[in-house]
């Protein structure tokens, strides 16, 4: 097997150069400069291998299309590398990060997502550091699960979030420790890193359509049985606290009642920033279960929203797809 990393260069800030729009994706832009990076860093990194997707683009362009294209891309060269680097904007880089995980299960090896918040042909880029920390790491047998790199932290990939529009810190995982901390040294967090168990898989035919919705007081009843109708197949919640939403609202719960006896897959995720859905923790989260709603305990709603996509996309039944949602499938929740 070769010691050398693929990075998949997919577009994103990292890469961007100036136009009168602002900053936007431009082919063949950053290769100059990673080349440089890797020649002169007298052995430190690992040789390479460079692709970029054609077209390249911001990641709010971003499809399931795309999560797919980027999952075949590393599935087919899996044996070809060491290890995997997707450069990617950071928008949606949670989303990419956590639909990879899902999308590749039991990889076994590093895939390190990872971007900047100014391009590296800047000269205060934070690019340089993160691209050189994800080589380091993708070259390690050490963490071969899907992760996201951005400053002094490398996360798990399914459990980070963007915490920040312009920050160079712009991603935390504040439900689950950080995979290794990237100080003077790399540190990894051995304990809590996922060993593969089976044979890799690739589960990128076609994705379920989705959609979540977050919670407010005054949320119309009849705006989410709107949204509950085909071809949507499963629906995130993004709940109160722990789990909670308005039970007084008769019409509110006979949606969640309809959808889930049409078969949408209905999964309760919390809009706090820390805990986790705690079924039975209040009535009114109780009440959301009794309509047929499950729990996506500390899930992110990236997290959730893309492992449903994923699950519904392989043809499972309802009843499975609910079942599944609860269970830790690539360490992106704590039962
Ligand atoms: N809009 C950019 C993107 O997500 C932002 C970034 O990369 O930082 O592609």
């Amino acid at each position: 097997m070769s010691d050398s990393v693929l990075v998949l260069h997919t577009g994103g800030t990292i890469g961007m150069v100036d136009t009168p729009d602002g900053s936007a994706p431009a082919p063949a832009a950053l290769a100059p400069y990673l080349e440089d990076i890797v020649a002169n860093s007298q052995g430190e990194l690992p040789p390479i291998s460079f692709m970029e997707l054609d077209p390249l683009i911001d990641s709010s362009n971003a499809t399931p299309d795309t999560w797919c294209t980027i999952a075949r891309i590393l599935y087919d060269r899996r044996e070809d590398h060491a290890g995997f680097v997707v450069l990617h904007g950071t928008d949606t880089m949670v989303y990419t990060s956590s639909a990879l995980s899902f999308l590749l299960p039991d990889f076994g090896k590093p895939v390190v997502v990872t971007g900047s918040q100014i391009p590296i042909a800047r000269a205060r880029s934070d690019g340089r550091q993160n691209l050189i920390g994800a080589l380091q790491v993708a070259a390690r047998p050490d963490v071969p699960e899907v992760s996201l790199l951005f400053g002094e932290f490398l996360l798990r990939g399914n459990r980070a979030m963007k915490v920040d529009a312009f920050g160079l810190d712009a991603f935390e995982s504040p439900r689950c420790a950080p995979l290794a901390k990237l100080g003077a040294d790399i540190v990894v967090n051995r304990s809590l890193v996922r060993a593969s168990a089976g044979e890799p898989g690739l589960m990128a035919a076609r994705l379920g359509n989705v959609a979540a919705v977050r919670l407010f007081p005054g949320f119309s009843a009849s705006i989410l049985a709107n949204i509950c109708r085909p071809p949507l197949r499963g629906l995130v919640v993004e709940a109160y606290g722990a789990g909670n939403g308005p039970s007084d609202d008769r019409e509110f719960l006979a949606a969640i009642e309809r959808a889930v006896a049409d078969g949408i897959a209905v999964v309760v995720v919390t809009q706090c920033v820390r805990g986790s859905v705690k079924p039975g923790a209040y009535a009114t989260g109780s009440a959301l279960m009794r309509a047929g709603a499950v729990p996506g305990f500390d899930m992110t709603s990236e997290a959730a929203l893309t492992k449903l996509a994923v699950l519904l996309g392989q043809g499972l039944d309802a009843l499975t797809v609910r079942r599944m949602m609860q269970q830790d499938l690539a360490g992106e929740l704590t039962l």
